[in-house]
């Protein structure tokens, strides 16, 4: 049996706590917040998406960075395992549109009460309020960590599961990127991810609020075609966002974000060019006498008519009957690709995750414990690993923790 310390009470360390706790060890999980899971309480709007059910060929695919380092994790802790262990310890789970589990009462905090209850039953002691500042080490193992109080706590064994540096209000400052430098750990550049962009023109601002479903967004650096996907996006007063948006950001590599990039909308991926002609002219054709910036009210949200009609180059008020057809090709072109430009995304305390972060490279996949301080193990967002929305990150924070307290001796 060993006296195990873990640091950090998010997902991944209170299943790396248990998984320890249920192989016997004295486990001791130190939280610098006054509660545990802050981060884990504002997951899926509050809802908790907390794995996504699947097949493995999902979960892989739906990690962005170094999934191969995740394939014992994945393995050993399946979403399955995930969905079963609520389940066994009496939350009630639900399966939702695009594979996304939920609390059946659709609250995040029946999850964290759900957790507290079998770090509870597995003697794991919690203790609130507890900030570490340094992992202690002693010919080349680890020995313990020293408090923001300036106390030692002493063990063989520390988790080290402090989360990414995103929505630091909820207590993930980074702090484990700087324990894992001090001792020796190689940590990638962090950026961040699942974020909104800024958009340059002023009409992202002035639609502000409005969500569009079921459109086509194409982005490009130059001629090179970064991002094609179907889906809901949103404008806000900088820019744009939604789980189209959210989602680009996490699959356009590092470096390419920040760049000006070329965004398309296609308003209506349904349609053709021509099938789209089509229908315009049929709404031409009931209107007339009409004036153009009459004709169109049906195509559109109230919010984004004033934009279109500004964006194309037709005269608003001219009638309708003098337009002609290459007028309104160009129109049903600006339909299908209507012009944003991406200029950079917005910063940590928007982004759901941190890309980048404690080197795999250095950590052991089958066991999560460094290559480098015999001891000492990773968990979570801390780790070089990000994943789409849908309840991935979450599985990785389960796997990768249940994963570490299970392989203490
Ligand atoms: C708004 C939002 C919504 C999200 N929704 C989802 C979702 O629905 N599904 C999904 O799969 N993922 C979601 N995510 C991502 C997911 O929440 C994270 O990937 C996950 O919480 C990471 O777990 P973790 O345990 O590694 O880190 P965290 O949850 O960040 O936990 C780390 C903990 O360590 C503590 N800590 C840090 N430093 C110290 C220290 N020095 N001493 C003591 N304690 C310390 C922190 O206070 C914190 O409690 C969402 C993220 C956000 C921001």
């Amino acid at each position: 049996m060993s006296k195990v310390i873990v640091v950090g009470g998010g997902p991944a360390g209170m299943f790396a706590a248990i998984a320890a706790a249920e192989r016997g060890h004295e486990v001791v999980l130190l939280e610098k917040n006054e509660k545990l899971g802050k981060k884990l309480y504002i997951t899926g709007k509050g809802r908790c998406n907390i794995t996504n059910a699947g097949d493995m060929d999902t979960l892989f695919a739906n990690v962005m960075t170094n999934p191969k380092f995740l394939y014992s994790a994945f393995y050993d802790y399946d979403n399955q395992r995930v969905i079963d262990f609520f389940e066994e310890n009496g939350l009630a789970t639900k399966v939702e549109r695009g594979n996304r589990v939920f609390p059946v009462s659709d609250h995040s905090s029946d999850v964290i009460a759900t957790l507290q209850r079998v770090l509870k039953r597995t003697g794991v002691m919690v203790q609130l309020h507890a900030e570490v500042r340094q992992i202690l080490t002693g010919e080349g193992a680890v020995r313990g960590v020293k408090l923001a109080d300036g106390s030692v706590l002493e063990a063989e064994r520390v988790i080290l599961a402090t989360g990414g540096f995103s929505y630091q209000t909820t207590g993930s400052t980074g702090d484990g990127y700087r324990f894992a430098r001090e001792l020796g750990h190689t940590v990638t550049q962090i950026t961040p991810s699942l974020v909104p962009f800024y958009v340059k023109e002023t009409c992202a601002a002035r639609m502000q609020g409005l969500a569009l479903k079921n459109v086509q967004v194409r982005i490009r650096d130059g001629k090179k075609l970064l991002y094609d996907e179907f889906g809901e996006m949103l404008f806000t007063h900088f820019g744009v966002s939604g789980p189209l948006i959210l989602s680009a950001s996490a699959a356009i590599k590092p470096g390419r974000v920040e760049k000006e990039l070329a965004m398309e909308i296609d308003l209506k991926p349904a349609l053709t060019e021509e099938q789209l002609d089509a229908r315009l002219l049929r709404e031409f054709e009931e209107a007339k006498n009409k004036q153009f910036k009459n004709a169109v009210v049906h195509l559109f949200p109230a919010k984004m008519i004033p934009v279109m009609l500004e964006a194309g180059a037709i005269d608003p008020e001219k009638k309708v009957n003098e337009i002609t057809r290459e007028e309104r090709m160009g129109f049903v072109h600006l339909i299908k690709a209507f012009p944003l430009t991406l200029c950079g995304v917005r910063d940590f305390n928007e982004a759901i995750i941190t890309r980048g972060g404690v080197s795999v490279k250095e950590v052991n996949p089958s066991t999560m414990e460094s290559k480098l301080v015999p001891g000492l193990y990773f968990c979570g967002e801390l780790l070089d690993l990000d994943a789409m929305t849908g309840g991935f990150n979450l599985q990785i924070a389960w796997s990768t923790g249940h994963l570490a307290g299970e392989s203490i001796e």
